[in-house]
């Protein structure tokens, strides 16, 4: 890992406080000892002797980014204490630190294994995003899953997600959960085999979590699951549904009702759809769209998130659906940064860029406002203020360093 010194200025880039407050041009972001020291413009802010400067002349500059939707439960992760550091690095790379990720919820995959990696980037060893994961999300009994052929075609790791079927299991599964140290529950209100969890049984999930402070994200097949969901108390609504048509005034009166947040994953509804005839694929898309516009009309809360571990990891799509739904690129911005930090209790410490606050931060290549693809375009992203992705540049003697690909 880069050991940098205490104190480091980003200058001279356009930077975003918030999504909300009227840019900094040609501003400065003083870090010291893992945190914001100062933020304005370069006349405001004095830059003491010693200090590395990183030039963002350019550049733009927001907090760094939460992905509201991952599971690690790609094959590469098996075993994490036996994966060598140099792999690890290269995989939470390739998945969250070169698109800018500083932060990662992760809905379902097998805990144990997941806080192994949490505690191997906590430790210093690796470099990655904050994880916060709720272990293997909650099924409705008989399921009906695929079988382990199709699990290894994919590509996944074998999981053995608890199947809950009343309130007496849906408490004592939840309960071991929570126990082991989970920072939310997932569950899935419908399963292929079309079982479902009833009303009773989602609202004990989420009065265990809700003891606790935990939230509870939930998995809907259609806008009759989003109901169910939200009359149990669910906090979180981990995808649209865009199989069941768009959704009427009740579900969003609902969703706003609860003070719900959606993460609309419109990218790998696309993705999925990427072997159908055109016309069946344009269908996703507007109903998906559609989706996400009502609920942006309607004010709800929207976090960015894209099932990364099932989907490509890309997230330029994903920005570019959004756009396509109707929100701004503040908007897109606040649910990248503002909101996850608000809705997952951490908004005093990330989220902002902001005197005192965690120096999580992202330097962009081009202006966002301008054309929201620069929003995977990463030059930088740091992490308590250390870097922990850095595009390669050209090298001095003028040899193209090849960029990662996939
Ligand atoms: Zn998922």
């Amino acid at each position: 890992m880069t050991v940098l010194p205490i104190l480091i200025a980003l200058v001279g880039g356009t930077v975003y406080v918030s999504p909300t407050e009227e840019p900094i041009r040609n501003g400065v972001v003083l870090i010291n000892d893992g945190k914001i020291a100062a933020v304005g413009t370069r006349a405001q802010v004095r830059i003491p002797h010693g200090t590395q400067v990183l030039d963002c002349s350019g550049r733009t500059i927001t907090a760094g980014f939460w992905n509201s939707h991952v599971h690690f439960t790609e094959r590469k992760w098996i075993d994490v204490p036996g994966i060598p550091a140099v792999d690890l690095n290269q995989q939470l790379q390739d998945m969250f630190t070169r698109y800018g990720f500083t932060a990662a919820f992760d809905l379902s995959s097998i805990w144990e294994n997941t806080r192994r990696l949490r505690d191997r980037i906590e430790a210093g060893e690796i470099s990655g995003p904050r994880i916060y994961s709720t272990g293997l999300g909650l099924l409705p009994s008989n399921p009906g899953l695929p079988p382990d052929s199709i699990i290894n075609f994919m590509g996944w790791m074998k999981t053995a997600p608890p199947e809950v079927s009343d309130e007496a299991q849906a408490q004592a599964e939840s309960r071991k959960l929570l126990e082991s140290g989970v920072d939310g529950i997932k569950l899935f209100v419908s399963a292929p085999s079309r079982s479902s969890l009833g009303e009773s049984v989602i609202q004990t999930i989420v009065n265990e979590a809700h003891r606790l402070g935990k939230p509870v994200f939930v998995h809907p097949n259609s806008g009759a699951d989003v109901l169910a969901a939200l009359r149990g108390g669910a906090d979180v609504i981990a995808h649209t549904t865009p199989q069941s048509g768009p959704w009427d005034q009740a579900i969003l009166a609902a969703m706003k009702e609860r003070r719900a947040a959606l993460i609309p994953t419109l990218w790998i509804w696309k993705w999925y759809a990427r072997h159908d005839r055109r016309s069946a694929q344009d269908k996703i898309v507007t109903s998906e769209v559609g989706q996400l516009r009502a609920w942006v009309q309607n004010g709800g809360t929207i976090l960015f998130g894209t099932d990364l571990g099932a989907v490509d990891p890309d997230p330029i799509e994903e920005y570019m659906l959004m756009t396509q739904a109707g929100m701004s690129f503040r908007q897109i911005l606040a649910s990248l940064t503002t909101a996850p930090a608000e809705r997952f209790g951490q908004s005093n410490t990330l989220g902002r860029i902001a005197p005192g606050f965690q120096a999580d931060v992202v330097v962009l290549k081009g202006d966002p406002s301008k054309d929201i693809r620069s929003l995977a375009n990463v030059q930088y992203t740091l992490r308590d203020g250390k870097t922990i992705y850095q595009v390669r540049e050209f090298s001095p003697g003028g040899n193209r360093v090849p960029i990662l690909s996939y």
